[in-house]
């Protein structure tokens, strides 16, 4: 029995991490070779995605008791991703004010071939990227956020229909998303062997030197997701939600080690989903509505590091940004990580917008992109527990209420 409960998924991927770094360290040349490994994993998780988001949120709106239960659970979701990403950017901007990292260091030099192509911040593109043209092209490009609008209208729409049709579709998409959640706990079973793969991978691939180098930075970015992951989201579940969230995360930990593995927060999409109803005791509706649209636009940890990485730029460029210029990286990051996509990497291209605002160049994203593996791997699992986090306390508001 003991040894059963040792041997458990979750606790094979603590040691994949390690033994994985290991590897990557040590073995250079295999851990590039098996990096294939970790792809053919990475990719069985993918492809459950788009079926798990048009299925999952379809059910969620259709199981709702009404309009006003779909009203109550959005405005509370919306409420919580907004209200958690600016904490998270002004605790990004305190931590750093207090330890200034880069001050009077004017390091690195640009390099001459850095190729980066400039996001524009464009309200009208920005709210257009949200509504699809073509429901199939989006479905086949993979773009999530198109989706989510399509799937939650047609959910909404399929509230105004026949209820024997309606339960038609339901079943339908119910027994898409069961079938998908069995494959889930399939792939999540491949889970050690996919982590060890991707670290020792990515161990391999990115030199650890920057590390050392950029030490203030990386240690800045860390100390604050550390707090926004341990004391402000577990205070805001506590205060407002009533149940011990480290407690919780014990339960759901398999998502977050997996977001941290994969950086990317769509692919640990199906593993959420499924530890939040399984283990976290997060309802179908509620885990359905809430996780894939928070990993689309709810990024605390993106929006954290955004803020301290600009400011960081500017410190190191020996540029001074005053009040009105930290505000509107305050906006625009906000914004910018709500855009960002769930992949790898993400948050780095978006933060070319934040950079614009202030008149920073553009390529100076080049001083900071040696760690940004590294970086990304723990704020995609901030990300990710911030979504989890944010799934069970609505499950408790709604019980309450
Ligand atoms: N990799 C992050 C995610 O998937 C996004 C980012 O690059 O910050 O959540």
């Amino acid at each position: 029995m003991a040894t059963k409960k040792l041997f458990t998924v979750e606790n094979l991927t603590i040691v994949a991490i390690f033994a994985g770094i290991a590897y990557g360290y040590f073995l250079h040349d295999f851990a590039l070779a098996t990096k294939v490994v970790g792809d053919i994993y990475l990719q069985l998780l993918k492809m459950l995605i788009i079926p798990l988001v048009f299925a999952s949120i379809y059910i969620a709106i259709t199981s709702l008791s009404g309009k006003d239960e779909l009203k109550s659970i959005g405005i509370k979701a919306f409420a919580y991703y907004l209200s958690t990403t600016a904490l998270a950017v002004i605790l990004g901007l305190v931590v750093f004010n207090i330890f200034n990292p880069g001050n009077g260091e004017h390091l690195l030099q640009l390099p001459q071939e850095i190729n980066i192509t400039k996001k524009e911040l464009s309200i009208s593109d920005f709210l257009l990227s949200f509504i699809p043209a073509n429901i199939f092209e989006a479905l086949s490009k993979g773009a999530i956020l198109p989706i989510i609008f399509f799937t939650i209208f047609f959910a909404v729409g399929s509230l105004f229909i026949e209820a024997k049709k309606r339960s038609l579709l339901y079943n339908f998409f119910d027994s898409v998303n069961d079938a998908m959640m069995v494959l889930a706990k399939w792939v999540i079973s491949l889970t050690p062997i996919g982590v060890f793969a991707l670290i020792g991978a990515t161990v391999a691939k990115n030199d650890l030197e920057p590390l050392f180098e950029l030490y203030s930075y990386v240690l800045t970015v860390l100390l604050a997701l550390f707090i926004h992951a341990v004391i402000t989201l577990p205070a805001i579940a506590y205060i407002f939600g009533g149940f011990n969230p480290y407690r919780y995360f014990l339960q759901i930990k398999e998502a977050p080690l997996i977001a941290f593995s994969t950086a990317s927060s769509s692919a640990t999409l199906p593993v959420s989903l499924e530890v939040a109803e399984e283990k976290g005791g997060v309802s179908k509706k509620v885990a359905g509505f809430v996780l894939p649209l928070g990993a689309t636009i709810n990024m605390d940890g993106t929006a954290l590091y955004e803020s301290i990485a600009v400011m960081f730029i500017a410190n190191i460029s020996g540029v001074e940004l005053t009040i009105a210029q930290q505000i509107t990286i305050f906006i625009t990051v906000t914004f910018a990580s709500i855009g960002a996509a769930g992949i790898p990497g993400a948050g780095l291209i978006m933060m070319t917008m934040v950079l614009d605002s202030v008149g920073l160049p553009v390529e100076s994203i080049a001083l900071i992109i040696a760690v940004d593996r590294f970086l990304d791997m723990f704020r995609t699992s901030i990300n990710n527990w911030g979504d989890l986090l944010g799934a069970k306390l609505i499950e408790q508001l709604l019980r309450r209420s």
